[in-house]
This record gives structure tokens, sequence and C-alpha cells, in this order.
């Protein structure tokens, strides 16, 4: 048999959060050594698990859930969907313009493919969750970066984002909160972003699956509250404000389709039924939990970020520990659990930043995911996830303070 190629559309499609250097970690597992993992979004992994009200919601449905639902889900479960995004001021959502998916991952390739043309172009930001950037190439279009600015904590960088639409720009990409970064966008940049869109009549999709995960009293907005004119797809689930990654429930709802914008969305909703229908439906199980999920407020979420909650003390020990370290630098995330941190090209003159979590993998056995897999156009920065309990974090930053005390001035290539 001849060798079988992977396909040619996975050319330029990247996910380095489960890459070559996971692949490493695990060898070395397989040889017995213990590997502290900051790398992955899983709260599963450490010890974190869905509210009991979901658990028990999802159990006592399995034996109603043997069936295949709507392809677009349940309607009780979409009519609870649409309940709460009007409770979030996120009007004139029909049950019909929601899609239940096996987590927000699905959807988001659903949303992709529905939509691009060769060429056709994503505005999505840099950083970003590069599931984003990889559906976009994977569905044929060409994945267009956004400078975010770390000195004014991370926000998007609005005359980079308008320096790079062209004709060929079709959708805008929002993710708030946003991972890597732990930035939450004001509501008045939200409303310039908006009409940026309006200006340029893209749709915006906006990811905000850590909508919940929010520390210091501060509130998050939804940019789809903010018009009812611009086509505006949001994204959200269970698996990071209710701990549920593995329940694979999310959904996405369309919006801002007042005036023609029903009508000028029509083909484009087309594309997402038909894509919805190919995949039969999502997880039934996982539907069960969505509607138990919202049956109530998620006090679980609060009480973790709040003072004294576990998710709140984990991002304060993480903060400090590595803004301690000489050339070691991190803007302390308003929301969900990562940081995006940055090594002082003067003190850590990095040019190839897998090299370097690679080596800090070989040697320390501290597992993260390098800048550029986040499509970080520098090789200065890495993402630690602050999900393990302090006393484990505390010691996986201090081998990252001992492996940088050892590489101080080398040329990592
Ligand atoms: N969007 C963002 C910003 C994420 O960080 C993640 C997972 O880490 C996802 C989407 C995927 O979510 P799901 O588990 O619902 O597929």
């Amino acid at each position: 048999m001849k060798p079988v190629p992977k396909s040619e559309r996975l050319k330029n499609v990247h996910y380095e959060i489960r890459g070559p250097v996971l692949a490493q970690a695990r060898q070395l597992e397989a040889e017995g050594h213990h590997i502290i993992k900051l790398n992955l979004g899983n709260p599963g992994a450490f010890g974190f698990t869905a509210p009991q009200r979901i658990r028990q919601d999802m159990a006592d449905h399995l034996s109603e859930a043997s069936g295949y639902s709507d392809s677009k889900g349940f309607i009780a479960v979409r009519e609870a969907i649409q309940q709460m995004l009007a409770g979030r001021q996120i009007t004139g959502v029909t049950p019909d313009d929601i899609y239940v998916g096996n987590g927000v991952s699905e959807l988001i390739m659903v949303a992709m493919q529905a939509l691009l043309n060769p060429g056709d172009q994503v505005l999505i930001p840099a950083p970003d969750y590069p599931l984003w950037t990889a559906a976009v190439a994977f569905s044929g279009g060409m994945p267009v970066h956004y400078l975010c600015d770390e000195q004014s904590g991370w926000l998007p960088d609005l005359e980079d984002m308008r320096a790079r639409i062209t004709p060929r720009t079709r959708a805008l990409v929002i993710i708030n909160p946003n991972n890597p970064t732990g930035a939450l966008y004001p509501v008045s940049l939200l409303r310039d972003l908006v009409e940026l869109a309006r200006t340029h009549e893209l749709i915006i999709f906006a990811d905000e699956i850590y909508d919940q995960l929010i520390y210091d009293g501060a509130s998050h907005t939804s940019v789809a509250a903010l018009s009812n004119d611009v086509p505006t797809v949001t994204f959200c689930g269970l698996s990071k404000n209710y701990l549920a990654c593995g329940y694979r429930a999310g959904w996405m709802a369309i919006s801002g389709l007042a005036g023609v914008g029903r009508q000028c969305m029509r083909g484009y909703i087309d594309g997402l039924n038909v894509i919805s229908s190919m995949r039969l439906c999502s997880n039934v199980p996982g539907q069960y939990a969505i509607l138990g999920a919202l049956k109530s407020g998620n006090s679980m979420a609060q009480a973790l970020v709040a003072p004294g909650g576990r998710l709140f003390g984990q991002r304060e020990q993480a903060v400090t520990q590595l803004n301690a370290i000489e050339g070691v630098s991190c803007v302390k995330p308003k929301a969900a659990f990562y940081l995006f941190v940055r090594l002082d090209p003067a003190w850590y003159p990095v040019k190839n930043d897998t090299r370097f979590v690679l080596d800090l993998l070989l040697q320390e056995h501290v597992l993260l995911v390098q800048g550029s897999g986040f499509n970080w156009p520098r090789p200065d920065h890495f993402r630690l996830v602050f999900l393990p309990p302090v006393d484990e974090l505390h010691e996986a930053i201090t081998r990252i303070a001992r492996f940088l005390g050892r590489n101080r001035g080398r040329v990592v290539v």
C-alpha cells in the first residue's frame, strides 16, 4: 500500500496544546516520572467536579437518553438557554436560533465550515484560543490575527484590528473572557467592536465560555447584548463555568437579526442547519446536564472565584510567585484560570519557545504550553494553567524559577 498522507486541508492546521510536547510528557510518564501538568484547562484533572445537582439530573434522565434528539437539541433545553440569554439582555433569540453541541469546540467547527469559502478572512485575537485559528484554516478560510496589548491588560488593539480589515473579511472573533490572557473586556470596548462589525458588515463570533469565572467583583457583559442588528453568534457551555468539560455540553445562539438581519443571514443559517443535521445531534445525557445547570444560579462558580475560594487563592499564588522571578512578568487575570506569562528577552533570549518548554519539561518535569501555540507572534511567552492546588502550584513555579535561573542569558534555539 502507498503511504497515506493527511488531507491537504490539514496543511495549516495546528493545535499545539495537545501537540508534540505533550507526547514527550506522556513518554516521560510511561518511564515512571511524575509530571506537573499546567498545560490543559481541564478542571476535572485537578479534583474539581460538576455540581451535584447537574450530575443528579443527568443520572436521573439516563433511561430517557438512549435516543437521538432534534439535531439542534431538545426544545426544552433550547428554551432554557433562550431564557438564560434573555436574563443577560440577549434578546430576539428564538429556540430555533440555538444549537446544542458536543462542547463549544464542535460548534466552532460547525460555525466556520458553514461560513467560509477559500480565501475568506476571519479576524482572530493574538494570542487566541487556537481552536479558532485551526477551525478557520480547516474550513478553507484565512485566519488574520489582530494584536491584543499586554500593556493595556491584554485588551484588543482596535487600530491594529481596523488595519487588517479587507474586502475579504467576513467575521470578527471575540474571546471574552479570554483564554490565554484572562482579560475581561470593558463595555466601552465591546461597543467599539460592535460598531466596527456594523461598519464593515462582519459577523461577530463571541466565545464566552468563561463568563461566570470572573474575579474581584467585576461583571461580564455579552457583546450580543449591545446590539440587535449586528449578527452575533454567542458560544457558551458547561465545560468551564460548571467544571464539566467531560460532559461535552455547549451551545451557540444567533442574535442581532433585527431588521433585514434574518433575511441576510438565511443562507448561512441554512448551512448551519445542514451541518448540524449531518452530525445527527449532540450527546443527549449532556443535554440533560444543561437543563440541570440552567435551573438555578451557579453558586459553585461564585464561591470558587470569591476571596477564600480555591481559584481565587490559586490565582494569587501563581501571580505573586511568577512576578517575583527576575525577568518574568504576568498581567493579573480578571477571569478564567490561565496566565500568559512574559519572559523578558533581555534576561531570557528565547528564539524557539517550543524548545524552551521542552527543555523545562525534560529538566524539571513541568509541562507548559509555548506562547506561539496561541498564535502569539514572538517566542517570549508561555501559558500556565493555575488549576492545581496551591501546594502543587508552588512546587511547579519553584521548579520553573530554578530552570530559569540556570538558563538566564542562554539563547534557546
Ligand atoms: N473556547 C475557549 C476560549 C476555550 O478555552 C475552550 C477550552 O479550553 C473551548 C472553547 C472549548 O470548550 P468545550 O469544552 O465546550 O469544547
